[in-house]
């Protein structure tokens, strides 16, 4: 069987109800909601579209089964976590089909997302058995204290459309571990793989109510309310700053603890002793993995004056030479945006650089086609005003920036609300480390153009963000800290 009958009966397949204590069951309205395939504008599946009381009915399982899970062992959540791993792999190729078809990712990056997404399982399956406390004898010697860390209780875990498995997971594995019970809501573009991921959830035994998940066209109508119960302790949000900014306000209602993964605009500095060759190899990876629909993705290329032309010939060069095309497809290196808001965006952007001055030395145009297509292009001498330096492009624009000297780089990175991720290349030591401690991001490239790793605390500092997710850090969003005094 060909990918594409392949991707057919792996979406065919999926159960496409609410996942709800352990069950699956239509939305209560009976609505659905139609999942499309942004290569060929053609419905994929119709899903539940849940409403505000098939939400409530979602948080009130996970309630219920939080005193029992906040109970069980590490082990025993370890064992789940572990199970839940080995069933990702095995299905694999269902997930990576579901993907592309439902995202537009390239089929061999979204097996790449499902080996990231699973990880993320594995790690903390091994983090589930290290949650540690401590024993203090406070400075005046009359007292002893033990801290202990607790599950923080149920969670509301929302999702972008742009890595639908790493996401979930990059939540639900520390949530599953720290002892928390809680409720998914995907993205409306891309509900599918999360549920086959409730699926395998169910498969690896996981007790009813403990993961609950929601697909719905009314996300804010559905999420409100139960942020407001009062009966979820914490929100965990991957997306747009915009919305990010909305659901800390609502979260400020009742105190909930928020961890709050928002939009970038992450500057890429290739400095003239760098090894150009690398730079290039690491540019393309920070632009174009995901189409650069990625809030890591390189949103703007500040580059020193004196190789800012060879470094821009490289680039476009092989930019160029990218295959646009179904990520099915045999040989595709680049799928279709989300959407046509999406194309128009980095449209928008592409004609204000030459607006400004730029010169277009490859691509700059739509791909007709029922998909959402837009050519790689690169853009060099672009005006340092240019809109791309404070807007997401979040598609397959490279703009490149000269600079002179190492100030105004480092002035030009930082001059953002956002500070998500950053990346830079040389090869002067002294000026790797007074760089990469100047840049005003959660995480810094030094020489790769790739930061993402489920060992590390993935997050932003200033607009892109509260809380780390991953590493060791990851855990302990999840968790509260209490301690216990008493005298000698
Ligand atoms: P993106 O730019 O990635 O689409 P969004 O911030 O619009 O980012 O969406 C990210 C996630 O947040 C999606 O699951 C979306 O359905 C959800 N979402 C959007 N608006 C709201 C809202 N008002 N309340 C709760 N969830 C929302």
């Amino acid at each position: 069987m060909d990918q594409h009958g392949f991707a057919k009966d792996a979406i065919d397949q999926v159960s496409t109800g609410l996942f709800i204590d352990g069950e699956w069951v239509d939305a209560s309205s009976g609505a659905t909601l139609a999942v499309e395939n942004p290569a060929t504008g053609e419905e994929l599946r119709q899903v539940a579209d849940a409403s505000a009381s098939d939400g409530r009915a979602a948080l009130d399982a996970a309630v219920a089964a939080q005193p029992s899970w906040g109970a069980t062992s590490p082990r025993d959540r370890s064992q789940l976590l572990w199970r839940l791993f080995e069933l990702i792999q095995r299905d694999k190729e269902h997930l990576a089909a579901i993907m592309t078809s439902e995202m537009g990712k390239p089929l061999a990056e979204a097996r790449g997302e499902v080996d990231y997404g699973a990880e993320f399982i594995r790690w903390f399956a091994e983090e589930a058995l290290r949650i540690e406390g401590d024993y203090v004898t406070p400075p005046d010697g009359k007292t002893r204290a033990v801290i202990r860390r607790r599950p923080v209780g149920p969670c509301l875990l929302i999702t972008p459309w742009n890595f639908p498995l790493s996401m979930a997971t990059r939540k639900l594995g520390a949530a599953l571990a720290a002892g928390c019970t809680s409720v998914i809501k995907p993205a409306a573009l891309t509900p599918l793989t999360t549920l086959k991921l409730a699926e395998l959830i169910q498969e690896a035994g996981a007790p009813n109510g403990v993961v609950n998940v929601l697909t719905t066209a009314s996300s804010g109508k559905v999420m409100g309310p139960l942020i407001a119960s009062g009966l979820a302790r914490k929100l965990s949000f991957t997306g747009s700053t915009e919305v990010g900014r909305q659901l800390c306000a609502q979260a400020s209602e009742t105190i909930m603890r928020t961890s709050m993964e928002l939009g970038g605009n992450a500057p890429f500095l290739v400095f003239a002793d760098a090894d150009l060759a690398a730079a290039v190899d690491g540019a393309m990876v920070a632009k174009m993995r995901n189409m650069g629909e990625a809030c890591v993705a390189a949103n703007r290329f500040h580059v020193q004056a004196s190789v800012a032309d060879e470094f821009a010939d490289r680039l476009a060069d092989r930019m160029g030479a990218l295959r646009v095309g179904n990520g099915l497809d045999d040989g595709v290196d680049v799928g279709p945006l989300i959407d046509e808001k999406a194309v128009d965006k980095v449209a928008e952007l592409t004609e204000d650089t030459l607006a400004g001055g730029g010169r277009l030395l490859c691509g700059g145009n739509r791909i007709g086609g029922p998909g959402h297509f837009f050519a790689p292009t690169v853009v060099a001498d672009v005006a340092p005003d240019a809109r791309v330096t404070t807007e997401e492009v979040f598609g397959p624009l490279a703009a490149i920036i000269p600079f002179d000297d190492e100030d105004e780089a480092i002035a030009a990175a930082n001059a953002t609300p956002f500070g998500l991720a950053a990346y830079f290349y040389t090869s002067d030591l002294d000026r790797s480390w007074r760089v990469g401690e100047a840049l005003q991001a959660g995480m810094v490239g030094l020489n790769t153009g790739l930061v993402s790793n489920p060992a590390l605390p993935f997050g932003g500092v200033k607009q892109s963000g509260l809380g780390r997710e991953g590493g060791h850090l990851g855990i302990a969003e999840y968790q509260d800290v209490q301690y216990v005094i008493s005298p000698r």
